[in-house]
């Protein structure tokens, strides 16, 4: 068929991430199959997993937190300083990204739950803003729940600091909403999950939001892996890219599975050293990351912290979970797998007996297979990174 589509020039704004720069790699490489030009503002770290996705680059000083060594930041917890993470961060990358972009707008913006600066961008050049979500929405009398759940924070001396210093953030931009419509409440938003991973999701506003599902696109990640052929079951075990720091429960992870009929691919992270957890046995391939997408291909079963990045594509894998929760909406990410059938709930602090328990028997369930292809079919029908592009091209069009 021929392409009739004029073509665009869409451009992405997140943190540097990899929970928040990787869910929108699908969607990039979508579009530029399509022939649209796509800009992805980021750092070098992630240079070439956008520019192999088929976008451009566009190239920024970071102030997102590092340890000394210069790994990612182990978060301690501390809702406020995450919350100012994000603040300072886009206060700091705005001027860059308004002098990257001046001589080369886009048409549409794109933009992550963390890419403030995008979402500024837009309203200042008056071009359709789209965001991203790597995760789950608000749903109707979310406001309300979090106050409640959270009223201590909130009454805090430093969330009100950070939350007026917000406010005067925006106003000097001329950005008219409010912080907290700002922040969860975007006026059009394609939910780049499966819609069963959102909690209330029929209190989800459905003019402003569309669950597209996983758009899983190519990856060019650092993590060499090729798949085995020894003809075993494969378990993945991995606390994503963030809450890694956990050599306790890998060691319990080597104790459990260590002496199975199983291949093991066991991604660590940066913080731990492979040398403190002892003798690897012999059937456990320990890596600081892997390419996870092709891993989960040929996994059958995922001890997971279950980030949504990995929750999502565990799902649209159809791998049982084992969910080891650390951290932010992976609790209640953990709860939804247990609810939905396909997984159990597990603590950091697990036995290996718990552990080996809880793999063997989900991998062995017939009913959660079963309940696992169904939710695949499911995601697949939500279209993915193909109908987001489509969405995406009718947003150009109509602007
Ligand atoms: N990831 C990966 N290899 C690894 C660990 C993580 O490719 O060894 C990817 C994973 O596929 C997912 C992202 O990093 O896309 C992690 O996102 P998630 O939301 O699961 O967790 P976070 O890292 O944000 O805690």
């Amino acid at each position: 068929m021929p392409r009739t589509e004029q073509p665009r020039h869409f451009a992405i704004f997140a943190v540097p991430a990899h929970g928040h720069v990787n869910p929108a790699l699908g969607v990039v490489a979508e579009l530029a199959a399509r022939g649209h030009r796509v800009t992805f503002a980021v750092t070098e770290q992630f240079a070439p997993a956008v520019r192999a996705a088929g976008a451009t680059p566009v190239l920024y000083e970071t102030t997102w937190p590092t340890t000394p060594e210069g790994r990612a930041a182990q978060w301690d917890g501390d809702v406020v300083q995450a919350y100012t993470w994000f603040l300072d961060e886009a206060v700091a990358v705005l001027p860059q990204l308004a002098d990257a972009y001046e001589q080369d707008r886009p048409d549409v913006v794109l933009y992550d739950i963390g890419g403030y600066p995008g979402h500024v961008l837009a309203h200042r050049w008056g071009v359709p803003a789209v965001q991203l979500s790597p995760t789950y929405v608000a749903w109707e009398g979310y406001e309300q729940e979090i106050a409640a759940a959270m009223g201590e924070v909130f009454a805090s001396d430093a969330y009100r600091a950070y939350h007026a210093r917000f406010a005067a953030w925006l106003e000097q931009q001329s950005v008219p909403d409010a912080v907290d419509d700002f922040l969860g409440r975007p006026h059009r938003c394609l939910a780049l999950i499966p819609r069963a991973l959102q909690p209330n999701a029929e209190r989800v506003d459905a003019d402003r939001i569309t669950f597209v599902g996983p758009a899983l696109g190519p990856r060019d990640q650092p993590g060499e892996w090729s798949a085995p052929d020894d003809g075993r079951p494969l378990l993945l075990v991995s606390l994503g890219s963030a809450f890694t720091d956990q050599p306790a429960f890998f060691g319990a992870c080597l104790e459990a599975f260590g002496g199975l009929d199983w291949h093991v691919v066991m991604s660590i992270g940066e913080h731990v050293e492979a040398a403190a957890l002892g003798t690897i046995p012999g059937n456990v391939e320990l890596h600081r990351f892997v390419p996870q997408l092709a891993v989960l291909e040929r996994a059958s079963a995922f001890v997971t912290h279950a980030g949504m990045g990995s929750a999502k594509e565990g799902l649209a894998a159809g791998v049982p979970m084992v969910a080891v929760p650390q951290a932010v909406d992976q609790f209640g990410n953990a709860d939804r797998l247990v609810e939905l059938g396909v997984g159990r709930r597990l603590e950091t602090a697990a036995s290996p007996v718990e552990l080996r328990a809880a793999v063997l028997e989900l991998a062995a369930d017939e009913q959660v297979a079963r309940r696992l292809e169904a939710l695949r079919q499911e995601i697949a029908r939500e279209g993915g990174a193909p109908r987001a592009a489509d969405l995406l091209e009718g947003i150009a069009r109509e602007a």
